[in-house]
């Protein structure tokens, strides 16, 4: 037999996730000797036996790592044998650039279930049981290197039992560094709103109080929920009531995936979204007569609903003694960031809980629940936060120097990156909110110590009044790289399918800066990573009233009439008749051109149809009025109203927004049903778009379409732009890792910046040339 002896790096997520027991167990069945350690690289083991056992332990080392690590990368490098005995767990190697990444939270695995719901196990009902495959993580971190002093953790002592299993390599809890058991770890209490103690057990009293119909605030991971009995009406209306929230559909937490399919229809693919240890909201179709189940405010006049699995060992303990679903809903009032402090929480949320269920624990990152759905089978993030938070998005480009991206505003999220790695933050939300934009400055302040970055490259928005953008431009001794709105949204597109481009980006969200100083927001770009050249966009309307237009979709119902008809909007609309008072102010607002800015917005035209079919006038929610219209709109019906397109000024294709809506007004007056209506729009604007990406393929010989933008969370109009594409022989790329809304803006605009810093003359490269320029010349 021939020894050899080889010294392995394995990079990625390997520490703080049962690495280290892993190789030791692994190399104990193979009868290898050596030793295995972490530094601040990742870890590195050295093996010595037979080549092939080797050979076997190499292979094994892949496919057979623990559920929570993720291999980026293992290099094996040939050494002398030495002959030694036995297999070590080497000391920690302090040192070295620090690489490591810190895993997300996540779900209570089998193993602690098991140990939960046995009697005679130690940790039975113990609400913090965890172990090195599962458990808190992002928002216990307090700074690197990952280890208990390091965490919220560092308070609680471990027992002589904790600490037995923390340093046995054998077991299942070695080196897990928030182990802990209810001698020596965090506890439970449920106080009410003036902080007294209720008697009894605090689990089995706020699971009694919830089925009486109370709103108990309930501290998870990532911040306070407040919860509910998702059946009682009235628990769930005095929910909506104190939280200041109108419509804005709550998210409902079921016991398991058999409760999932009572009330929603739950595919494969679904299943493995909502049983997956990152455990976000998935919103899935409701199951017809699901009423008796979930009351009416929980997601008033939805199709859809957003259900998720427990993912902590208290909402296990909590819905199983609740015994029905529960509404789990952020712990806020209307649009203030989630609560996470034990004091903040008792102050913000005493007018809407009637008791608190808390723990010692503190949360050190305020983390939302992740929002995803299903699109052809795959995962199509709308939110991505706890659970995939701070997991970092390879980049098949290597970044030259490190680059921090601010993001844009109303669904704020920061990304920094360095090597091939873009840490995207987790969900921040609206910066307009002081106590938001506070945790925005914290979090950058806290990824950039967490993973070693130090931005030489800061990008921001072209934007100059979003507060990300103040940000950026108040940085000192930084390279400044401003992106375009929709630029980098396409970018982001790319990035998320590790595509460099050119391709046909189509951006349609809400309103985003445009590179001419105009408001835009329906864009057909040419573009790769590194620049854009605009080649179309959706019929210009003004926007009247500006921010007053977003709030009221009348307002660009008025604007849209008034353009499509040429002055001459036919008067008994219903539209017209709701607003009387005010509508011809408005028109003439529009027409004069003053507070009322041009707009290529492909969602202010789904706020204009929406309230011509009389879905709603005003809104109280960022989009609400397009959702409404997507779900109003009859999936089946496949007819569909003609846009024109056509080259106007500059040579760009305009899309015929008011062709749409003569038509949408046409057949409203002809009595046709307004399902079908809303349905003919959503078809008629994804055809028209398909349209226009045909005419920039015949130029420019592009056949890859990039789909992004907040508009795109319209499942009805991916759906049909998507398969319009592909019936005419595009590559679609669509977002499967980052969110298509804004939230994914930071990613698109570090993607940029990375390109640029590439380009080979150092300076920002020439973005490619519009249609109708002939093939972009290089350089
Ligand atoms: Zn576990
Ligand atoms: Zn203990």
């Amino acid at each position: 037999m021939t020894l050899t002896r080889t010294r392995v790096r394995v990079e990625g997520i390997v520490q703080g996730v049962g690495f280290r027991p892993f190789v030791h167990a692994l190399a104990g069945r193979l009868g290898l000797a050596g030793l295995v350690g972490n530094d601040a690289g990742g870890v590195f083991v050295e093996v010595e036996g037979a080549a092939e056992t080797v050979e076997r332990f190499l292979e094994a080392l892949a496919t057979e790592a623990p559920p929570l690590a993720v291999i980026e990368r293992m290099t094996a490098t040939p050494l002398p044998p030495t002959g030694i005995r036995g297999f070590a767990i080497a000391p920690s190697e302090a040192g070295g650039e620090r690489q490591t990444l810190v895993s997300p939270d996540t779900a209570t695995c089998e193993d602690c279930l098991r140990e939960l719901a046995d009697p005679a196990d130690r940790r039975y009902r113990y609400p913090f049981i965890n172990c090195t495959n599962c458990g808190p993580r992002f928002t216990i971190v307090r700074d690197v290197p990952y280890d208990r002093p390091a965490t919220t953790m560092a308070t609680f002592e471990m027992c002589a039992d904790c600490a037995r299993e923390y340093s046995d390599p054998a077991d299942r809890r070695f080196h897990a560094q928030p182990v802990c058991c209810p001698a020596c770890g965090p506890a439970l209490a449920l106080l009410d709103r003036e902080g007294r103690p209720a008697a009894g057990d605090p689990l089995a009293e706020a699971a009694a109080r919830l089925r009486e119909g109370a709103v108990v605030a309930v501290k998870g991971l990532g911040g306070y929920h407040l919860a509910a009995d998702a059946a009682s009406e009235p628990a769930v209306a005095a929910l909506r009531a104190r939280k200041h929230r109108e419509d804005k559909p709550f998210a409902v937490m079921v016991a398991d995936l058999a409760a999932a399919r009572r009330l929603c229809l739950v595919d494969p693919a679904e299943e493995a979204m909502l049983a997956s240890p990152r455990r976000p909201i998935v919103l899935l179709r409701r199951r017809d007569g699901d009423a008796e189940r979930v009351a009416g405010s929980v997601a008033p006049g939805n199709r859809s609903l957003g259900l998720l699995l427990p993912y902590t060992p208290l909402h296990h303990l909590l819905l199983a003694t609740v015994g029905r679903p529960i509404v789990l809903t952020s712990g806020n009032v209307s649009d203030e960031p989630i609560a996470y402090l034990d004091g903040e929480a008792r102050e913000r949320l005493g007018g809407i809980a009637d008791w608190f269920l808390r723990h010692d624990r503190p949360i050190h990152v305020r983390a939302d629940d992740s929002v995803v759905r299903s699109f052809g089978g795959r995962e199509l993030p709308l939110r991505r936060s706890r659970g995939f938070a701070p997991q970092p998005l390879d980049l098949p480009w290597p970044f030259p120097r490190h680059v921090l991206a601010c993001g844009a505003e109303l669904k704020s999220t920061f990304c920094l990156a360095k090597g091939g790695h873009a840490f995207l933050s987790h969900h921040i939300g609206d910066l307009k909110n002081y106590e938001t934009f506070r945790s925005f400055t914290e979090g950058v302040e806290h990824f950039r110590r967490l993973f070693a970055v130090d931005p030489e490259v800061v990008a921001h928005d072209l934007h100059p009044e979003y507060l990300s953008t103040k940000y950026a431009l108040e940085l000192d001794g930084v390279e400044l790289e401003a992106v375009q709105h929709h630029h980098a949204h396409v970018a982001s597109c790319l990035a998320d399918n590790g595509e460099p481009g050119p391709v046909i980006g189509v951006a349609f969200d809400g309103l985003g800066f445009g590179a001419d100083g105009t408001i835009w927001g329906g864009e057909l770009l040419v573009a790769d990573l590194e620049g854009f050249r605009r080649a179309g966009h959706l019929e210009v309307v003004p926007l009247p009233g500006g921010a007053a237009a977003i709030k009221e979709p009348w307002r660009m119902a008025a604007a849209w009439l008034d353009v499509a008809f040429e002055g001459r909007a036919p008067d008994g609309l219903a539209v017209v008749g709701r607003n009387r008072d005010r509508w011809e102010r408005v028109v003439a607002l529009a027409r004069s051109g003053t507070a009322a800015p041009p707009t290529s917005s492909a969602g202010r035209l789904f706020d204009a149809v929406a309230a011509i079919l009389g879905v709603r006038d005003a809104v109280n929610y960022e989009g609400q009025a397009a959702v409404e219209l997507e779900q109003l709109a009859d999936p089946a019906e496949r007819s569909t109203y003609p846009a024109e397109v056509v080259v106007a000024d500059g040579g760009l294709l305009r899309l015929g927004g008011s062709d749409l809506v003569r038509a949408v007004v046409e057949d409203l007056e002809a009595g046709v049903a307004p399902p079908l209506i809303a349905a003919r729009f959503h078809n008629g604007l994804a055809a028209a778009t398909v349209t226009a990406c045909e005419a920039i393929r015949e130029e420019r010989g592009l056949g890859t379409v990039a789909l992004s933008g907040g508009v795109f969370q319209n499942m009805l109009l991916l759906e049909r732009t998507v398969s319009a594409l592909d019936h005419r022989g595009f590559r679609v790329l669509t977002h499967s890792r980052v969110p298509p809304n804004d939230a994914g803006i930071s990613l698109g605009q570090a993607a940029v910046a990375g390109a640029r810093d590439r380009s080979q003359d150092g300076g920002h490269g020439e973005p490619p040339p519009p249609p109708g320029l002939g093939p972009r010349t290089g350089g």
